[in-house]
Formats: structure tokens, sequence, C-alpha cells
């Protein structure tokens, strides 16, 4: 994939960024069509450190050949400093809408703006400065697991990160390695478990201190003690932060200050776990479905709930 896809040498300049767009791709690498690198609009800005809202206006967005959009004329405001769940069934659009903040790709119509600002008028360097990106398989390389965690920041210090892999608290495992943060990871992380990747690539989205941190499923492929432990840690690296958490599993969401449920293009719902469980709507059933499996799916609304 690497030699098909990209050049490397010219990759590897762009590192910080370069490291959350590659990694997106190879995320979409089963898809059919990959994203075209957007370039810079002549006269772009620079857009300062993010501080306000992202925010969707009226946005359609729908990719090359399908026959339906995936995001029909979406309005859709996600707070600054919050912890937000972006949640649907697979193929809903979750990941689609994260792209399109991290602007992989363009609306058709109407804009996505981050401190009120079209994406498409400042320079994809600047944008991309204030954020990280985690997704649900993050690409490890075959470098020491300092160099793995400095990806993210390119001449972060030792000791910054050190602090990035203590916020992502596998700080102590590293230190229990013989080489410490020496050890080689190997092409395909496989010295490390899920879990362990998964909080390697926190550490590397963390190293650059993003205003806004964005997950795109990347706890889903976890066993459910695993999946709540890092789930934890990123409810406290969320803090001063606004965290943006895709996810079709709604175990993982419960604890987030507010629950988007997207659904044919739109945002359905949206309010705190609590909230939705109370509207007993799409989320309700989403729940019921997941935490009662197969054995008991609710009847109607006569059930007797305790919760
Ligand atoms: P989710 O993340 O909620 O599972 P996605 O945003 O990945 O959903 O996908 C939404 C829809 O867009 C799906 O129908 C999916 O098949 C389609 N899709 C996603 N990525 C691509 C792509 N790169 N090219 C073509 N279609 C895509
Ligand atoms: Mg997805």
């Amino acid at each position: 994939f690497w030699e098909v896809s990209y050049n490397i040498a010219h990759l590897m300049q762009f590192i910080p960024v370069a490291i959350q767009a590659a990694a997106a791709v190879r995320h979409m690498e089963e898809m059919l069509d990959e994203p075209t690198p957007i370039a810079d609009r002549p006269g772009a800005a620079e857009l300062p450190r993010i501080t306000d809202n992202i925010a969707f206006e009226r946005v359609t967005f729908g990719y090359e050949g399908a026959e339906r959009p995936v995001l029909d004329n979406l309005s859709l405001r996600l707070q600054a400093g919050k912890t937000i769940a972006i949640v649907g069934p697979s193929g809903s659009g979750k990941s689609t809408l994260l792209n399109l903040i991290l602007r992989l790709y363009q609306p058709d119509e109407g804009r996505v703006t981050v401190d009120g600002v079209d994406v498409r008028k400042v320079t994809m360097d600047s944008l991309r400065q204030s954020m990280a990106v985690v997704f649900q398989d993050n690409m490890l390389f075959n470098m020491t697991i300092r160099e793995n965690i400095r990806l993210g920041k390119e001449g972060a210090t030792d000791a910054e990160v050190v602090a990035a892999a203590k916020k992502a608290e596998i700080h102590r495992y590293i230190m229990s390695l013989p080489d410490k943060y020496d050890t080689q990871v190997g092409e395909r992380g496989d010295t490390l478990s899920g879990g362990q990747r998964q909080r390697l690539a926190i550490a590397r989205a963390i190293v650059r201190d993003p205003a806004v941190l964005l997950l795109d499923e990347a706890t889903s492929a976890l066993d459910q003690t695993t999946e709540a432990a890092i789930n934890k840690t990123l409810l406290k690296l969320a803090r001063g932060r606004t965290m943006i958490f895709s996810t079709h599993r709604l175990a993982s969401v419960v604890e987030m200050d507010e629950i988007i449920v997207i659904s044919n293009g739109q945002a359905i719902e949206r309010g705190s776990h609590k909230e939705l469980l109370a509207k007993d709507g799409v989320y309700r059933k989403l729940w019921d479905d997941q935490t009662h499996g197969r054995h008991g799916s609710r009847n109607d609304d006569d059930d007797d709930e305790e919760d």
C-alpha cells in the first residue's frame, strides 16, 4: 500500500500532518474511492489554534459515483470543550463526518467551519495543527516506541514524549520493557496488545496537545474491559479540549457530554445518555439492542425498566 499510494520520502517531510492523513487513507484502503489530496487555495489563511466551535452548515456530501449523499443538508454545532459522541449504525456517516472536519473531503454543498471560518479558506497545515486523530487501526512504524510517539509532533522532546505516554497511561508499561522507550515496535506492532497499540496511538495524538481530538471507532475493536479502561483515559484527556468520538458501540458514550445520533444523512437525535434514553427514540432502540443482545429486545413501552 505504501509503495503504491505514496512517495514516502515526500511524506516524511510532513509527518505530523501526513501521519494523520496517511492513517486515514489506510483506514479507507478497502474503499473504492480514495480521497484526492486537496490543495490549499491561493491566499489561504493560517488558522490560529482552534478555540471555538466546529459547525456543519447545511452540509450535503456524497462520495463520487454514489447514488445518495451520505450527509444530507446537515447542520450541526459541535461545542468547544465538550466530549461529543457521534453514534449510529455502520454506514451511517460517522467517519465521513470526521473526514469533513479534517478536510479529507469537502462538502458538495454547505460548509464546515472552525472558529467560524470555512475550513476551505485556511491552510491544511494550520487546520490540522490543532487536531489529532486516533482510528481503530493505527499505523505503527518499525521503529522505537519513542519515535512512534514523536511522529505526532515533529521535534517533540523526550520529556514531551514521556509526558504524552503518561497521559495515555502507557508509560508504566513502556518502562517495564527491557529497552523502555527504545523498544523496537514490530512492523505490525505485534509486540503490543491491541489496547497497548491504541494507547501508543493516543500518546502520539496527545503529544500534539490538540485542541480538537478526533476518535474514529478508536476503542471499538477492543474487548469490553480494555475498551472501558481506555475510554476512561480518554475522558481524562478530553479536559480542556473538544473531543469528537465516533463509535457504533454505545457503551463507550454513556459519560459523554453530548451524543449525536446520525441516520440517513441527518442528525436525528442529540442529548446526554440520560436524555436520549428518556426520549425513547432511535438511541433508545440502539441501546436496548446492544445491552439486551439477541436475548430480549424490548417489546413495548409497558415493560418495566429499572434504570
Ligand atoms: P460509518 O463510519 O458510520 O460506518 P461511513 O462514513 O464510513 O459510515 O460511510 C457512510 C457511507 O459512505 C457508507 O455507505 C459507505 O459505504 C460510504 N463510503 C464511506 N467511505 C467511502 C469512500 N471512501 N468511497 C465511497 N463510499 C464510501
Ligand atoms: Mg466509520
